[in-house]
């Protein structure tokens, strides 16, 4: 017999957020019952987009609004390029020639002649992949472009070249105020959010715990430190390592760096090879997609580290930080909007202060456990899917005399 799906629905939440919130978002969700909605980004696993595009669409499903999410397409050129954009927007550097523009554009046209998004009451667009999607329907819907990237500092003509795409958009959001654009079309702020039931986040029994570090041969004799994200050089896996080094001058602690490639992301394997010659008996570098294990480790290390020097968001801080972990963060994007330094975390900037911070966090366990209880509620207040849910609901609301004017009624 086939067994039972148990997926989360709103309901499971009511522990966590409490009842008022959840009858709220119930009532706002009703309003907007049978809205058909489709989300697109460029990879189904790896990243936090598609870490927040599973949970929420089913969730949105599970209000009553029908949400799908579709991926895009294409060969290692494609993302290669829209790779190289990413970076940019993110502050690198990047040569836009013809060729690339008209690599991406090809692309994005394919897809759109396979999606077929013409009947629905919304589309979300994620990041720059699947960007120029909108210029080859005959928009009868309202389009929006949500960027998760850090984009304190875009690179200029990208921005501009990309300008063309996103202003036809009829909104934008973004993860926080301070990437605010000058643009013609609407700026919305979402700060992303986790699933507290996924294999990622719920609990885990110490005897699991175990057992998936042990599959890894990761030895749990000393205090771990860990960063896990994509090998990705914003996360300065780099510095990780030489932050470690000085720390382990003064207590003794392992290393797990845990990193996945993402589809879209052709530098991941790049990155990965080039730390691999400083791998050690402390130093274990593991690629590997292991949801189970992300949590495992989240949940044992003594210190959960993202020195990010870009972030758009920073889910895996959120991740750590729901799990009561003691977490070191970059003091970039996203990251100094869920760690207050010193309260539920620290904010590093350097090298030499995340060394300090892992020495003083593995030498004092009542400072861990404190900054971590402080850290899971800053989680269950603020970054539960549930207020994401919410910031989308309202989102679809603010466009109701777009509805009422399509369906002949009077505005
Ligand atoms: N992740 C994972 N396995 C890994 C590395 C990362 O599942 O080995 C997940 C991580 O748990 C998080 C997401 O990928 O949910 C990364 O999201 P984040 O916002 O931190 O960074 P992004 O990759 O989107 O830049």
């Amino acid at each position: 017999m086939p067994h039972r799906h148990n997926l989360a629905t709103i309901e499971d939440y009511r522990p966590l957020i409490g009842s008022a919130v959840v009858e709220r978002i119930r009532e706002k969700a009703d309003m907007l019952r049978g809205l058909h909605v489709a989300h697109i980004n460029s990879t189904y696993y790896g990243g936090g987009v598609a870490e927040i595009l599973s949970p929420l669409t089913l969730l949105m499903n599970s209000v009553g609004v029908m949400t799908g999410w579709r991926v895009i397409q294409g060969a290692p050129d494609f993302f290669s390029i829209t790779k190289k954009m990413h970076n940019a927007l993110q502050g690198g550097a990047i040569n836009l020639s013809p060729r690339k523009c008209r690599i991406y554009e090809d692309i994005v046209y394919e897809n759109a002649v396979r999606n077929h998004l013409h009947d629905h009451d919304f589309v979300i667009v994620h990041d720059p992949q699947p960007l120029p999607m909108v210029v080859n329907y005959k928009k009868n819907c309202p389009w929006v472009w949500r960027c998760h990237l850090d984009l304190t500092n875009p690179h200029r003509e990208l921005w501009e070249y990309l300008l063309q795409f996103i202003e036809l958009h009829d909104a934008v959001v973004l993860s926080l105020e301070e990437y605010r654009q000058r643009l013609r079309t609407p700026q919305l702020f979402f700060k992303p959010c986790i699933d507290p039931f996924s294999i990622k986040n719920r609990d885990m029994t110490a005897e699991n715990i175990r057992e998936r570090l042990d599959h890894y041969h990761i030895p749990t004799d000393l205090p771990i430190v860990t960063q896990i994200s994509r090998f990705d050089r914003w996360k300065d896996p780099a510095g990780v390592i030489e932050a470690f080094r000085l720390a382990r001058e003064e207590v003794p602690c392992t290393l797990v760096l845990l990193g996945n490639v993402a589809t879209d992301d052709p530098e991941g394997g790049e990155v990965y090879t080039s730390l691999l010659d400083q791998r050690e008996e402390r130093i274990i570098i593991i690629s590997r997609q292991d949801t189970a294990l992300v949590n495992a480790l989240q949940r044992h290390a003594a210190v959960v580290i993202q020195k990010s020097l870009r972030e758009g968001f920073g889910l895996t801080v959120t991740e750590a930080m729901w799990k009561g972990a003691a977490v070191i963060g970059g003091n970039a994007g996203g990251i100094s909007y869920q760690i207050e330094d010193g309260v539920n975390g620290f904010l590093v900037s350097t090298i030499e202060e995340a060394a300090d911070r892992i020495v003083r966090l593995i030498r004092d366990k009542d400072l861990r456990s404190s900054l971590g209880k402080a850290a899971r509620e800053q989680v269950r207040e603020n970054f539960l899917m549930t207020r994401l849910l919410e910031d989308y609901l309202d989102l679809f609301a603010s466009f109701e005399t777009i509805f009422r004017l399509r369906d002949g009624e009077e505005a």
